[in-house]
C-alpha cells in the first residue's frame, strides 16, 4: 500500500491535537499548518478548541511560543509606517475589569507627538475589551481598512481598530474562540495573541500592562512576571523597545465597569476628573510611552507632560478628533449623558458596618458579562449600556444599608443573577486590611531608564 503524501500527514489537525494533548513538542510545520488552516477556514472551531485546551493544560516551549507568535503575525499584513516621522509607540494590557486605559492613552500620547497605531481586542472571558468600549460610542467604526487606518493615524496621531482580515486575522479568529472556550488563561497563548497584533502594527516601542490579582488572567505575581518576561523577550527579539509594568487587578480599575459607563469615565478622566487609581495608572503608562517614544528624557518627565496635556484639554481634544474621524458622534463625547444608557438601575447595599477588605474582581467582571456586557457564545452581541458602578473600593468604611454598587441593566433575570454574584464578591470586616496592595507592583525589561 502506498503511504499518504507528506502534506496529508503534516496537515492533519487531529495529529497535532493528540501530540499536544500528550505533551510532545510541536514542530514549526505543525503549528503553522494549524494556524494557517484555521485562518483559511479549513480547520473547524471544534478542532482548534481542543488544541487550545491542550495548550492551556500542557503549555508550550519557548520555541513553540515563538513559532506560534510568528505564524499569527504572518497570517496578515505587517504595517510599514516608516513614512511617519513620529515614533510609533503602543500600549497593551493583558486584560482586566474596568480597565479603560487604552481609550485615555492613545489620544494622550498622540497629543504629546507620538503616533499610536492601536490594534485592540474585544472582551475576553470576564474582562472588558477596548473595541466593545469604543463601539459604545454611536457610529464609531473599529473596522477600518488599512488605508483608512493610516489616514486617521496621519491626521490625528492615533487610530484604534480591531484585528481585521488584513492585519492579524489569525488572532481575530483565535481570540473570539478563546473567549468562549475557557482557553484564555495560558501565558503562551496570551503572549502570541498580544505580540502578533502589536508586531503587525509597525511600532518602534511597546508598553505592556500585565495584570495580577483576582481579576487578572495571571492571578499570582509570579505568573504575571513569567508572562511579562515572555512578551518582553518576544518583542526584543523582533528589535522593539519593550517594557512591562505588572499592575494590580485585585479590584476593578476606576469605578465604572461596562462599555458605555467606561466611556463616561474616560471622558471624566480626560477632563481632569475621574478616580485616582485610574488616573495614576494612566499617567504612569503614558510616562513610559512618552519616554520610549523619545518625547521625554525620563519617565518622570513623561508623567509630568502627560498631566499637563490632560489639564490643558489637549488630550481630550485628541480623543474627540479621533472619535469624529472614525465615524463616532462627537456630541456624545462633549456630553456623555447623550450616550444610550440602560433602562433600569438596582442598588447593592452593605449588609453591615465595617471596612471593605476585598472584592472578588473576576466575579464582578463575570457579573457584567451576565448582564449582557460580554459574550457567552461567539455569536452573541454585547449590550453596551449595562454595567456596574462601584461606590466603595477596598479600604473604604461602609455602614449598614449604604450603597456599595449600582447595577445598570435591561433584563430583570440577568440583573438578579448579577446581584447574587456581586453580593458574594464583597468581603467586609471590622478593621481595614493590614497591607494595602500597590497599584504598580514592578517593572520588567526597563530599557535604560532609572525613572
Ligand atoms: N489581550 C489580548 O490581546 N490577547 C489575550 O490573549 C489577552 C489579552
Amino acid at each position: 500500500m502506498n503511504s499518504p503524501p507528506v502534506s496529508a500527514r503534516i496537515f492533519r489537525a487531529i495529529d497535532v491535537i493528540r501530540k499536544k494533548r500528550d505533551g510532545v513538542e510541536l514542530s514549526r510545520d505543525e503549528i503553522e499548518s494549524l494556524v494557517n488552516g484555521y485562518t483559511r477556514d479549513d480547520i473547524p472551531d471544534y478542532q482548534v478548541s481542543a488544541w487550545l485546551m491542550a495548550v492551556v493544560l500542557r503549555g508550550m516551549t519557548r520555541a513553540e511560543t515563538a513559532v506560534l507568535t510568528d505564524a499569527m503575525l504572518r497570517s496578515g499584513e505587517v504595517l510599514d509606517l516608516s513614512s511617519l516621522r513620529a515614533k510609533k509607540v503602543d500600549k497593551h494590557s493583558t486584560g482586566g475589569v474596568g480597565d479603560k486605559t487604552s481609550l485615555v492613552l492613545a489620544p494622550l500620547a498622540a497629543a504629546a507627538g507620538i503616533a499610536v497605531p492601536m490594534i485592540s481586542g474585544r472582551g475576553l472571558g470576564h474582562t472588558g475589551g477596548t473595541l466593545d468600549k469604543l463601539e459604545a460610542i454611536p457610529g464609531f467604526n473599529v473596522n477600518l481598512s488599512v488605508a483608512e487606518f493610516r489616514r486617521v493615524l496621519e491626521t490625528c496621531g492615533c487610530a484604534m481598530i480591531g484585528q481585521t482580515a488584513e492585519i492579524a486575522p489569525a488572532d481575530r479568529k483565535l481570540y473570539a474562540l478563546r473567549d468562549v472556550t475557557g482557553t484564555v488563561e495560558s501565558p503562551y497563548l496570551i503572549c502570541a495573541s498580544i505580540m502578533s497584533k502589536k508586531l503587525a502594527e509597525g511600532i518602534d516601542a511597546l508598553v505592556l500592562d500585565v495584570k495580577t490579582g483576582s481579576g487578572a488572567f495571571m492571578k499570582s505575581e509570579k505568573d504575571a512576571a513569567f508572562l511579562a518576561e515572555l512578551m518582553v523577550e518576544t518583542g526584543e527579539r523582533m528589535g522593539k523597545r519593550v517594557v512591562a509594568l505588572i499592575t494590580d487587578m485585585d479590584q476593578p480599575l476606576g469605578n465604572m465597569i461596562g462599555n458605555t459607563l467606561e466611556v463616561v469615565e474616560v471622558v471624566e478622566l480626560l477632563r481632569g476628573e475621574g478616580p485616582e487609581d485610574l488616573r495614576q495608572l494612566c499617567i504612569e503608562l503614558a510616562g513610559w510611552m512618552l519616554h520610549l517614544g523619545g518625547v521625554s528624557d525620563t519617565v518622570a518627565e513623561g508623567k509630568k507632560q502627560s498631566e499637563k496635556l490632560i489639564a490643558s484639554g489637549e488630550a481630550f481634544n485628541k480623543f474627540r478628533q479621533m472619535v469624529e474621524l472614525q465615524g463616532g458622534d462627537p456630541r456624545t463625547i462633549d456630553d456623555p449623558q447623550k450616550l444610550p444608557h440602560a433602562q433600569s438601575t438596582m442598588p447593592i447595599s452593605s449588609p453591615r458596618d465595617g471596612y471593605l477588605v476585598s472584592l472578588q474582581c473576576e466575579q464582578i467582571g463575570t457579573a457584567c458579562v451576565i448582564l449582557g456586557g460580554g459574550r457567552e457564545r461567539k455569536e452573541d452581541s454585547v449590550d453596551p449600556t449595562v454595567g456596574i458602578v462601584l461606590h466603595k473600593k477596598v479600604g473604604d468604611a461602609v455602614s449598614t444599608g449604604e450603597p456599595l454598587a449600582t447595577i445598570h441593566y435591561n433584563a430583570e433575570a440577568r440583573a438578579d443573577r448579577a446581584r447574587q454574584l456581586l453580593e458574594d464578591s464583597y468581603q467586609i470586616a471590622d478593621s481595614r486590611a493590614q497591607e494595602e496592595r500597590p497599584l504598580i507592583h514592578r517593572v520588567i525589561g526597563k530599557p535604560g531608564d532609572k525613572n
